[in-house]
């Protein structure tokens, strides 16, 4: 077995536990594998063992791996920052984008979706640890930017997403989990996704209603930035 199909099956037990210790059905919890600074062949290797959704984070490098990946029937999430010059692309690569932040990115990635795809799933990203994190909004203009989204008609809007302050304080993780799903739920909208738990935390957030946990690490190992990202 491989170091990655190995990762795959530690990972997949511990979202089974974690699941089970929160009396949750672990069906409704997706796998995203962040395969950010890795090659395609490792998400090739990924996909071996079944894992079909996959997430990344610099535009020029995912569309690299997408052209090489054709052959695969991949479903691709843009969980990067996004700068309103890059929005044409996304809008046209990807099934899902769970970092949108600001109604102005959401716009362009409604106008720019090409309408014969079909809409394309946001989730928007929302700052629980406030001044710490510079990315995603802040929650007390959730509201306003959520029914706003909701309206554009290329877009299908699914739920929120946070990156927490890192911490191994496992009541601060629960925390910021809980207001993220305390937030979806005050929205009042008919949204399903919530977006939360990399490979150090997946536990606290599935304990607090993750949908998706996206982990990097814990499937590719470390990431080398040493070669700056494209
Ligand atoms: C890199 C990244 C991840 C994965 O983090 P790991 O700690 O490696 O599991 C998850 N979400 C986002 C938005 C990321 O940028």
């Amino acid at each position: 077995m491989s170091t990655i199909a190995k990762n795959i099956a530690k990972v997949r037990a511990r979202i089974r536990e974690a699941a089970q210790a929160s009396g949750r059905d672990s069906s409704t919890i997706g796998l995203l594998a962040v395969s950010k600074t890795k090659p395609a062949d490792a998400i090739r290797e990924a996909h071996a063992e079944g894992v079909a959704d996959f997430g990344e984070n610099y535009l020029q490098e995912a569309l690299a791996k997408q052209a090489e990946l054709t052959d695969l029937p991949l479903t691709w999430h843009f969980i990067g920052p996004i700068q309103s010059n890059k929005t044409k692309p996304i809008a046209e690569h990807f099934h899902w984008v769970h970092s949108v932040d600001r109604l102005k990115i959401a716009e362009r990635l409604s106008a720019q979706r090409p309408t014969h795809l079909a809409p394309l799933n946001i989730c928007l990203q929302v700052n629980v640890s406030g001044e710490t994190s510079k990315s995603g909004c802040a929650p007390e203009d959730l509201p306003a930017l959520a029914k706003a989204v909701a309206g554009l008609p290329n877009l299908r809007l699914r739920g929120l997403m946070a990156i927490p302050e890192p911490t191994d304080d496992v009541a601060a993780q629960h925390a910021a989990f809980a207001r993220l799903c305390q937030l979806m739920t005050d929205l009042d909208l008919a949204l399903d996704t919530l977006s939360m738990g990399m490979s150090h935390d997946l536990e606290a957030a599935i304990a607090e209603g993750a949908t998706w946990v996206r982990i990097g690490t814990a499937l590719f190992g470390a990431r080398d930035y040493g070669q700056p990202a494209p």
